[in-house]
């Protein structure tokens, strides 16, 4: 007795293993059948996503436009001063009888030149430094420069030929990093000077108005220069404004050619001149008489030394009856008192 087992004790631990078993994968098996007819995908309670509602297609399906900016880059990164539009204080002077433009200029302590850098319609023909008019007086020398749009503080220093540190320096300019000009605003050139317009009379076939023009002038001059007129009422000496001499006379007084040459221009000249002769002398001189009353020669003329050419007025921009008188020599030019004695 006891050596033979009854069937089921002597298999009845692997019967319970087996049934265990077939349990275990009857159930893993409803489980899986059960969670993947859903379509939707199991997750975790703790998953960071869960709650992320899947993008939906628009009516035109694309994709919407995410409205949260909370991550965009904020449109200022930093803060740069604001930068401030220039801010001058100038002095303004209005000219009185008998006003120069060095005596000005030394009144302020300012250069004859920087007359010119705060007041651009000042030409070379300073007759326009007319008694009455408002000059605007700069605190430094330099030149006021009318912002233009698309002037960098670059293009400036190119064309004044002004180191942007300099400009920079300026207080009253405002100009902070990044730099920006403001276009209808004004920048103060510290240490600049206007260029002066210089008109040149045409040139005739037969006269060159250079010695290197291969042309063959009609007569060669003396070379050297009598005084134009009869007074030596000097009211506007040469300058780098005025690069002439002014002599104060009554009009219809005579003008003399101051040497012997080929009369080039004789007629209305709109640059301020006036009334205007030019004499081309044949050796790289021409002179000019500005702002007369009349003319006896005509272009193309030769005249000689000391004839009458013209008579005495106050034409064009002139603020009183005087001549307007220059020496150039190849195109340049000089101080008339050098050559004529004034
Ligand atoms: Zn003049």
């Amino acid at each position: 007795m006891g050596e033979n087992k009854h069937p089921i004790q002597k298999y009845g631990g692997t019967a319970v293993l087996l049934a265990a078993i077939l349990i275990l994968f009857a159930g893993n098996f409803l489980q899986r059948g059960d969670g993947g007819a859903g379509g939707g995908t199991a997750v975790s309670p703790d998953n960071p996503y869960a709650n992320t509602p899947s993008p939906q297609l628009d009516a035109d399906g694309d994709l919407p436009i995410i409205q949260d900016n909370s991550l965009a880059p904020a449109p200022i990164p930093y803060t740069l001063d604001e930068a401030a539009a220039p801010a001058h204080d100038f002095q303004t002077y209005t000219v009185q009888p008998g006003d120069t433009p060095l005596g000005i200029a030394d009144a302020f302590g300012i250069k004859t030149e920087t007359l010119l850098g705060g007041n651009p319609r000042l030409s070379q023909e300073s007759s326009l430094l007319q008694t009455d008019i408002e000059l605007l007086i700069l605190p430094i020398d330099g030149v006021l420069h009318d912002v233009q749009s698309g002037e960098t503080l670059a293009s400036l220093s190119y064309l004044y030929g002004i180191a942007e540190e300099d400009i920079v320096a300026y207080a009253p300019n405002n100009l902070k990093f990044p730099y920006r000009l403001y276009p209808d605003t004004q920048i103060l050139i510290p240490g600049a000077v206007r260029d002066v317009f210089v008109w040149t009379p045409p040139t005739l076939d037969s006269v060159s108005s250079s010695n290197s023009g291969g042309v063959t002038p009609l007569v060669v001059g003396t070379g050297t220069f009598i005084f134009p007129v009869t007074s030596h009422n000097l009211t506007q000496h040469f300058w780098y404004g005025h690069k002439a001499i002014d002599v104060g006379l009554s009009v219809g007084s005579a003008v003399f050619a101051a040497d012997t040459g080929t009369v080039t221009y004789a007629g209305w000249n709109i640059y301020g001149y006036g009334n205007l002769i030019v004499v081309n002398h044949g050796n790289g001189y021409e002179t000019f008489y500005a702002h007369l009353s009349g003319f006896n020669v005509v272009p193309g003329q030769i005249v000689t030394q000391g004839q009458v050419i013209g008579a005495t007025g106050n034409t064009g921009n002139s603020s009183g009856p005087h001549i307007h008188f220059e020496i150039r020599l190849n195109g340049n030019l000089y101080d008339p008192c050098g050559y004529v004695g004034c």
